[in-house]
């Protein structure tokens, strides 16, 4: 039976609980940046039990609020009571899941007393308002991923970056991965181009490179590897001569991720004559600068949405201006960069594995042998439980790199680590999830396919 209560008594109740619904709308109106919630307030926060329905609405916009529940009653059953732990939040901008006239951003956390989950706060504001999408936007003119705010997670606000801390750019280029390996390439690609401005640059140069990248959407490529300097960077041959107030700059680079798109190059050469750590330095330039050409494109047998082109340099002229960091400081430019890009090269290869285990896991439920899903034979069972296993591991090792540097705390062995052995989980959960699909797997469209190559 309820326990009863007086018509004052519950009017009290409810006042309470309809201030603490205000307080949180109040609250997301003080935090946000976006206008439309910040002098619309376009949003509303409510309070639900713990079925999901509601007990308490802000008075913002409450008109949200007849999607939201729906969307509450349906995140309830995808994280079920024992799922979710206090503090979590769990986020959804899937739109088959309730929402308004144009996609929405909910959120739902969870409320407990005495250790009870009791019941759950919400938010909703529309999607193009919470800061994701390019500024007017709206989510379904969205064509690329720059605008739902998934590039250059790595420059700062200041430069028109998304500022955010490295440890969620990790978690945003995993989720990225685990849907396609490729994107996330090329959508953390910029990160490796501006990262030797962001380290090395003067103020010009940042104001010059990095606003057009981050507020247009460009591309940049980081121009390192060349036909004879892979590991080897030190002994890479191409020349920048210095002539006047320019350097005249002849070469050839290699494996350079969105070359082919990029409008600006972030190019490492030999300015000194000899050749060696401490006379590479690095030139920030526009790609179409003349005597550059965009060479042949790598037919490669995965990541076949990332391009990979050569790069030829023939006699190109650029202004002394565009020298990152003096001369001769190159090598420690690249090497500064690679240590922080590491973490997001594992977070692409925990992506791929989690994909991989997924894919695994819903095969070995569907498929029927013997009279039963292999997913009931304990051998199939061990398999994804290591694989399981693996992927956890690799996920706390490039979740540390990323929190380390978050805390501004030493994390070169954990970056260096974080690529290793995130990336070798990679190759043995999908050589795993090829045993669990077998013959299935050569057919492009399945996922264990995907991962794989
Ligand atoms: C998809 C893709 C995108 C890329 N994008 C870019 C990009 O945007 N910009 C860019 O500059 N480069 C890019 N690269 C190039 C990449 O950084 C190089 O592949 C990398 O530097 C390794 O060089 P390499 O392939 O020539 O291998 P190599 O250096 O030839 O190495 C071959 C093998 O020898 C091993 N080896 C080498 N030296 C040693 C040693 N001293 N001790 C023990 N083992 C050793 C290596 O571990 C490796 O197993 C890309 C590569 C790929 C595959």
């Amino acid at each position: 039976m309820g326990v009863v209560i007086d018509q004052v008594t519950m009017q009290v109740v409810r006042y309470a609980l309809e201030q603490i619904a205000d307080e949180m709308g109040y609250t997301l109106v003080r935090t946000s940046r976006s206008t439309i919630i910040k002098e619309v307030m376009d949003i509303t926060c409510a309070i639900f039990d713990a079925q999901g329905h509601t007990i308490a609405q802000a008075h913002h916009a409450p008109m949200l609020l007849t999607g939201f529940e729906i969307t509450m009653v349906e995140l309830i059953k995808r994280f079920p009571p024992g799922t979710l732990q206090e503090g979590d939040v769990v986020i959804s901008n899937d739109p088959y899941l309730g929402g308004q006239h144009i996609m929405d951003i909910q959120t739902m956390a969870p409320v407990f007393f005495g250790g009870n989950l009791v019941g759950y706060v919400g938010a909703i504001a529309h999607q193009s308002d919470m800061g994701g999408a390019a500024p007017g936007g709206v989510a379904g003119g969205l064509t690329e991923i720059y605008q739902q705010g998934f590039t250059n997670l790595n420059i700062p606000e200041e430069y028109g970056g998304s500022g955010i801390d490295p440890l969620t750019a990790l978690i945003i280029t995993e989720e990225i991965a685990r849907g396609c390996s490729a994107v996330a390439t090329s959508s953390s690609c910029n990160s490796l181009a501006t990262y030797p401005i962001l380290i090395g640059g003067n103020e010009e140069q940042k104001q010059r490179f990095l606003r057009p990248i981050a507020e247009e959407g460009l591309y940049a490529s980081f121009c390192l590897t060349e036909p004879g300097a892979g590991s080897d960077v030190a002994s890479l041959s191409t020349i920048a001569r210095k002539d006047g107030n320019k350097y005249i700059i002849n070469g050839r680079k290699q494996f350079i991720t969105s070359a082919n798109v990029a409008s600006f190059l972030t190019v490492f050469c030999q300015s000194g004559t000899a050749k060696g750590h401490s006379t590479i330095s690095t030139l920030v330039f526009e790609s179409n600068t003349p005597g550059v050409t965009i060479g042949r494109k790598e037919r490669k047998m995965g990541l076949r949405a990332s391009t990979t082109c050569e790069v030829i340099f023939e006699d190109v002229e650029v202004l002394v201006e565009n020298l990152i960091s003096g001369e001769g400081a190159g090598f420690k430019l690249a090497m500064e960069t690679l240590n922080k890009a590491r973490p997001t090269t594992g977070a692409m290869a925990l992506g791929i594995a989690q994909a991989a285990l997924e894919a695994s896991v819903n095969y070995a439920k569907e498929r029927i042998q013997f009279g039963k899903p292999i997913v009931q034979q304990q051998a199939v069972q061990m398999i994804l439980a290591d694989m399981a296993m693996k992927v956890e591991t690799a996920r706390l090792l490039v979740y540390k790199a990323g929190y380390l540097m978050a805390k501004g705390l030493p994390y070169t062995k954990e970056s260096a680590m974080s690529k290793c052995y995130a990336a070798d989980i990679a190759m043995e959960v999908s050589t795993d999830a090829v045993q669990i699909f077998k013959r299935v797997w050569l057919y492009k469209r399945l996922p264990g396919r995907k991962v794989y190559a």
